[in-house]
């Protein structure tokens, strides 16, 4: 069971129209299946899926558990591009679908299975 906090959620979603039409990406934090923060590594294009790719194969800290990016479509279904992305690291990946309410949003483990997610926090 995941649990996200809602600043972090928010803040999510906030980005996600900043980057609106392109996509956002970020990689998530969490301590005991708590997401707390959303990492960006500096110098890369958020809005470049290959770019999160690339971030996947070389991990930078272990506090690092998976990844976000949102579909400016609207569809939190992942691409087969996001399958293999997903499988290559990391434990829980969401993704977040325009017009990016709170609860526009769908959470997946590493094999692309659809997995609870809720928001903790005010
Ligand atoms: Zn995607």
């Amino acid at each position: 069971m995941w649990l996200i906090k809602k600043d972090t959620l928010q803040m999510i979603m906030e980005a996600s129209k900043d980057s609106y039409p392109r996509e956002f990406g970020a990689l998530l934090r969490a301590e005991d299946n708590v997401i707390y923060e959303i990492a960006l590594v500096p110098g890369t294009i958020q809005s470049d899926r290959y770019t999160l790719f690339y971030m996947y194969s070389k991990p930078i800290d272990f506090s690092l558990v998976g990844s976000v990016h949102s579909h400016p479509s609207g569809i939190t279904k992942p691409s087969d591009e996001d399958l293999r992305m997903f499988s290559l690291t990391g434990k829980i990946h969401i993704i977040v679908g325009y017009p990016y309410n709170l609860k526009d949003y769908s959470a997946y483990d590493r094999s692309g299975n659809k997995v609870p997610l809720e928001i903790i926090g005010d």
